[in-house]
């Protein structure tokens, strides 16, 4: 079986990382047929387009259904505000699930982590409805706040709304118990601020119990209150499983969790939706290390992980992991944020084809490729 998949190499560094992701996709024995296209502020000053967005982008992974995507740079000033979030938007792309699983060769303060992040794409603060200082829309809902609620807001303020919906926040609820089931998790937790933000986070918790019911006997769950989940998180992360959050709090966490396991170079990501999936990193593209093959590529390539087992290559996405895990315990092809969360010398760090190439040669070691057996 060929696969196709539309390939974003991306910004900055996205398309070193790329080119390593695919190399060592390809070394699994799997096929792809890879659509290569173009889209980012790269593209945009080489092509003279005006969007950084190309509609054949969107068409490629509408009738992929499957994309690997590095990471994209947005452009400041320049209309957009942020590419990323206007593709999961165009997409429809609701879920974000982002496994935080910890390598034993990276185990510094943690034994064992292994959470899978699940942060609702489409609502909340994230949604970017704005309005500036000084703007007509301010005046507006200050007038309404104070004539509906008799609160003041300060003069000269910012608005930012956040919208949480019961469909929303039923459709990410049921994606995460969902997940569970498949992927054979023992709990879920969904995450908010309930106790403060009683209508909007509030009722992203009723509907939250009201989906868990479904799944009663099936998948556990419980909730906490953000902050308190920081803590938890940093102290005991062995004690969580799938954490089920709306935007805002799923980004912060996912960041908290990527320091969990190693750091943005070890942090994959999936952006879901019914019309396809795009697998990404959870960082963006370092553009002052561009060209310099120097950043880590595990990101992206763990998202490949994903894509594999997504598509049913089970065997291929442990060998491919298996061989990360081999070459993350030897600790000889390491790059220099691996080396630095070690305590291992600089001058010890290799490149970011370095690495691909020690994970395809581990890979070898280990036997015929799948799809050779
Ligand atoms: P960034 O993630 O690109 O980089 C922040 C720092 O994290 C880097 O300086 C580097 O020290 C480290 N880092 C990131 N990726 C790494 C890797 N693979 N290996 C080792 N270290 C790594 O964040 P930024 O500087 O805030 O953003 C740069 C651009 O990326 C911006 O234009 C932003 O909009 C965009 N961005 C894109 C995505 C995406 O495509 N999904 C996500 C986040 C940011």
């Amino acid at each position: 079986m060929r696969y196709r998949v539309t390939l974003v190499p991306g910004d900055g560094t996205g398309p070193e990382l790329t080119e390593a992701t695919v190399r060592c996709l390809e070394a699994t024995g799997v096929e792809f047929e890879w659509e290569r296209l173009d889209a980012g502020a790269d593209y945009m000053e080489r092509t003279g387009d005006t969007t950084p967005l190309p509609q054949g982008v969107i068409d490629s992974i509408k009738r992929n259904k499957l994309a690997l995507k590095g990471p994209l740079t947005t452009p400041i000033g320049k209309g957009f505000r942020s590419v990323n979030v206007a593709l999961r938007q165009e997409l429809d792309l609701y879920a974000c699930v982002r496994p935080c699983k910890l390598f034993k060769g990276l185990a510094t303060r943690h034994d064992r982590v292994d959470l899978v992040i699940v942060r609702e794409n489409t609502e909340d603060l994230y949604a970017g409805i704005e309005f500036e200082r000084g703007s007509a829309g301010v005046k507006e809902i200050s007038d309404v706040v104070d004539r509906r609620l008799g609160k003041k807001i300060h003069e000269g303020s910012a608005i930012s709304l956040k919208p949480i919906s019961e469909f929303g926040s039923r459709r990410i609820v049921r994606f995460a118990f969902e997940y569970a089931i498949r992927n054979h998790r023992r709990k879920v937790t969904a995450i908010h601020k309930a106790n403060i933000m009683k209508f909007t986070d509030g009722l992203f918790l009723e509907t939250a119990r009201q989906v868990a019911r479904e799944y009663e006997g099936k998948v556990e769950f419980e909730d906490l209150i953000v902050d308190n989940t920081c803590m938890q998180l940093v102290l005991k992360p062995e004690a969580y499983d799938v954490l089920v959050l709306p935007n805002l709090y799923g980004d912060i966490i996912s960041d908290l969790g990527a320091g969990l396991i190693g750091g943005l170079g070890m942090a994959p990501g999936a952006n879901v939706g019914d019309l396809g999936t795009v697998y990404e990193p959870t960082h963006g593209s370092a553009p002052r290390y561009q060209g310099l093959d120097k950043v880590n590529p595990l990101a992206e390539l763990l998202s490949g992980v994903m894509m594999l087992r997504d598509i049913g290559e089970a065997q291929a996405a442990e060998r491919l992991e298996n061989a990360i895990g081999q070459v993350l315990e030897r600790r000889t092809h390491l790059t220099y944020d691996l080396c630095r969360l070690l305590g291992l010398p600089p001058e010890k760090a290799v490149g970011t084809s370095d690495l691909a190439d020690a994970i395809i040669l581990e890979m070898e070691r280990a036997g015929q490729p799948v799809a050779m057996r």
